[in-house]
């Protein structure tokens, strides 16, 4: 397919929860909980008339439907804030330092002041009845393989609640993941065919993991893509969950667009498997209010950070590519350089990606602080001796029961069990000598040893 010719215009808006410890506007923690609601209440909300005095075709379109939603909260994920009971807190200043280093990442215009703004939202998927969202960057670009692809504007915003389950007449909410930061990055639609736009959507989410605060996982990246081709309405595309997606989704809605070649402007939303469906006709444009909770707030100068690119190229200094690749793309980057005068890079990298990867499958997650500590107590261990030791804070032993537990055998105690073998008279002394001591001696002195005693018995 020739996109040039059918008149092609893509736009892609890419959207990135981060995670800086806590939501935007509360203290609450910004994931998703893995325990049952601890309650829920219902509203009925209706569209209200915009500033103008006129409700747009969208908020009518809801309106019609004048549905019940529940919402679920959650203990420790969420709070009053979340149901819309208390005033919201100070912004979240991490978040902001976040979206300012994506901002200058990407070339961007910073205004002279942030304003943290309403923006109407009527799916019920706000409490209050709006998402805040503050503009950080405007009129910049980004590099791709095809020339410069303009970034009309980067946003700090707050996530929307998840929807558990929906029906004509309700939809259910969880309050969790209402009020995660959320980057926003709108492109300019000058996206040139849909491997473009994977390149152009993939770019955008290593600038923010450049940030060292992107989440990582299933769902924390979202986009909307904005297409038109020649003779037919702009359909806006809404929430491609995945990555590896982007293309498809783009492929087919063209061919439906060219098959039936839509008059009237709408929203569609990505299904799985790539086809889009029917949301509602496109909302006219936004309808936005001052938050008047929240001062305006001047930004602060931010320091450039490495892109990811740069990171890895410096970790290959001392690592192989495909580890350097991990450790980057994992966004253990910073824990990395915090640690690496402690241990060998290579097993300092490996504990860092595929040990804790392999603890979590095992639903063992260290807390970040007691991993840190445990990692610096451990230094000059042996590799074995250090996966011991961040297994066994993992499973909630205490840094300094985990440390003992994972000493390495050495010196004279490691020599009395290696004499011990040879006087069985062992076939294979090394591999006895580790087997004995649960791995935890470092496997270079255990050869040293047993050819020194080795060339004084002979
Ligand atoms: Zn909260």
């Amino acid at each position: 397919m020739n996109y040039e010719n059918i008149g092609f215009k893509c736009g892609l808006e890419v959207h990135v929860r981060l995670d800086t410890g806590r939501k935007l506007f509360c203290s609450c923690p910004p994931k998703l909980s893995k325990t049952e609601p601890s309650g829920s209440f219902f509203r009925k909300l209706r569209a209200v008339a915009g500033e103008t005095g006129t409700k747009d075709v969208a908020a009518v379109f809801e309106y019609l439907k004048n549905k019940k939603y529940t919402y679920l909260f959650f203990e420790k994920e969420s709070c009053l804030v979340e149901a819309d009971e208390e005033p919201i807190h100070e912004i979240d200043r991490k978040s902001v330092e976040a979206a300012l280093k994506v901002a200058t990442l990407l070339n961007c215009d910073i205004p002279d002041e942030i304003h943290v703004m309403r923006k109407t939202v009527i799916d019920g998927s706000a409490t209050s009845g709006f998402q805040r969202t503050a503009l950080v960057g405007l009129n910049g670009y980004i590099e791709t393989s095809t020339g410069k692809v303009g970034i009309t504007s980067v946003c700090l915003e707050e996530e929307s609640a998840g929807i558990v389950s929906k029906t004509d007449t309700e939809t259910v909410f969880r309050l969790d993941r209402l009020g995660i930061p959320l980057i926003e990055i709108s492109t300019a639609p000058e996206i040139k065919n849909p491997d473009h736009a994977e390149e152009v959507a993939r770019k955008l989410y290593d600038i923010v993991r450049a940030t060292g605060m992107a989440q990582r996982g299933i769902g924390v990246v979202r986009q909307d893509v904005n297409l038109s081709i020649s003779g037919s309405a702009r359909v806006e595309i809404k929430g491609v969950q995945e990555l590896d997606l982007l293309k498809k989704v783009i492929e087919n809605e063209v061919q439906r667009i060219l098959a039936e070649k839509p008059q009237a402007p709408e929203t569609r939303y990505a299904k799985p498997d790539g086809t889009t469906e029917f949301m509602r006709p496109l909302p006219g444009s936004e309808r936005m209010y001052p938050e008047t909770d929240i001062p305006p707030l001047r930004p602060w100068k931010v320091e450039k950070p490495e892109t990811i690119e740069e990171r890895i190229k410096k970790l290959e200094r001392t690592i192989p590519r495909q580890l350097a690749e991990q450790v980057v793309k994992s966004g253990k980057f910073e824990l990395f350089d915090k640690l690496a005068k402690y241990h060998d890079p290579t097993v300092l990298a490996e504990v860092l990606t595929s040990h804790l990867r392999e603890l979590s499958r095992r639903g063992l997650e260290p807390e970040s602080e007691k991993l840190v500590a445990v990692l610096e107590r451990t230094s000059g261990f042996p590799r074995k001796c250090v996966k011991n030791a961040v297994e066994l804070v993992a499973k909630g032993f205490s840094v300094d029961k985990a440390v003992s537990m994972s000493k390495p055998v050495t010196g004279k105690e490691l020599e009395k069990i290696i004499r011990e073998a040879m006087n069985r008279g062992a076939k294979n002394v090394f591999a006895e000598v580790m087997k004995n001591t649960g791995g935890l001696a470092d496997p270079e002195e255990v050869k040293k040893i047993i050819s020194r005693i080795s060339a004084a018995s002979s």
